[in-house]
């Protein structure tokens, strides 16, 4: 790391990200409706031409620790998101990144890389980022010495059950024991030396989490991935640090509570419960003695020993659609991003 990147002094860091109107938005005549005046701030305004007619839209401000416009790239969001929290690893800490947002707003392109038509670059994702910063620093004089062996897993929580997404979505039990430490049972953990073998357990994982979309139980935006990078000693068994990266279920499925089906909404409520025990327990990092609701979802339980720990760092990057047609959803997203910061 050099001087002049950035560091990460808080313990929780949000930041937004905004991505480009795409063609079917541009084709449905949307509007930009979201600026960037500055590094920090986000404006979604009214839209030039009116939504409808019983919509009309204050200007709303919002600040954060980065706001990232629609020509930042995915590089640069990881260089003020992640990329600080490499070292934390090295020095005894656990890291976590969250993509938060709506379907469509770039979750994925973010986490696990650009698309180009239906193939994606896994190296310009943050996993393929943080892999490739990991094994810099496990070569870097300071760490060199340290011995650490690095492992990758890479699994998907679907509602209350958990598959693993290097063992062809086998399905996987969660167990606490009596020091309250959980573990996935026969999660897939595997050895890697170098950076290319972590990208080719990302594509692999990636691959296996958007196969069978089609059918009625798969589809990845009702499913939170955790991909996670861990550090040991050499031959010891003992976690010395881990990064755990999360592209997490679409906010909107558990925020809309129409829904027709039961499936379906057995299924926005698990999502919800989930956002909602994920914010509690982030928020809870910035105070001492809070209690910590990870019991209240698969998603927090599993992180458990990421909250928990003064050498703990959160980074939640919140993904928005700029287009109009998505401003509820928008200002759900940032409201809930907002909370997240606000002690
Ligand atoms: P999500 O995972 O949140 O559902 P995706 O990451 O799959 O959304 O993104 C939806 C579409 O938008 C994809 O085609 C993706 O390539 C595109 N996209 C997302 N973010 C950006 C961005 N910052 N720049 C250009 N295209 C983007
Ligand atoms: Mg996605």
């Amino acid at each position: 790391l050099r001087e002049t990147d950035p560091v990460i002094e808080n313990q929780i860091t949000v930041c937004v990200r905004k991505r480009p109107l795409n063609d079917k938005e541009i084709r449905r005549r949307e509007v930009d409706v979201v600026s960037v005046p500055t590094r920090n701030q986000l404006v979604v305004h009214e839209p030039k031409h009116k939504v409808d007619l019983t919509k009309y839209l204050e200007n709303q401000h919002f600040r954060f620790d980065y706001v990232f416009d629609d020509s930042c790239t995915n590089d640069l969001v990881y260089k003020f998101t992640a990329k600080p929290l490499v070292k934390t690893i090295f020095e005894g800490g656990m890291a976590t990144c969250f993509a938060y947002g709506q379907t469509g707003s770039g979750k994925t392109h973010t986490m696990g890389g650009e698309f180009k038509g239906k193939q994606q670059n896994f190296k310009s994702g943050i996993y393929g980022l943080v892999a490739q910063d990991v094994f810099k620093l496990l070569s870097h004089p300071k760490y060199a010495k340290m011995n650490y062996a690095i492992s990758a897993s890479f699994f998907e929580i679907y509602g209350k059950l958990v598959f693993d997404l290097l063992a062809k979505k086998q399905r996987l039990r969660v167990l606490e024991d009596g020091k309250q430490q959980v573990q996935v049972v026969g999660l897939t953990e595997r050895a890697v030396t170098k950076v290319e073998h972590v990208l080719e357990l990302i594509q692999k994982g990636s691959l296996e989490r958007t196969s069978g979309q089609t059918s009625a139980n798969s589809n990845s935006s009702r499913s939170h991935a955790v991909f996670q990078i861990i550090l040991r000693k050499n031959g010891s068994k003992h976690i010395d640090g881990k990064f755990s990266l999360i592209d997490l279920a679409g906010n909107e499925r558990g925020a809309d509570n129409n829904k027709s089906n039961r499936q379906t909404r057995i299924e926005g409520a698990d999502i919800n419960k989930s956002l909602l025990a994920l914010k509690e327990c982030i928020r809870a990092l910035g105070r001492k003695g809070a209690h910590l609701p990870f019991r209240g979802s698969k998603l927090t339980q599993v992180l458990r020993d990421s909250f928990i720990g003064e050498k703990s760092r959160t980074c939640m990057i919140a993904l928005i659609s700029p287009g109009n047609f998505s401003v509820d959803h928008s200002l759900n997203t940032l409201r809930y991003a907002d909370r997240v910061k606000e002690l």
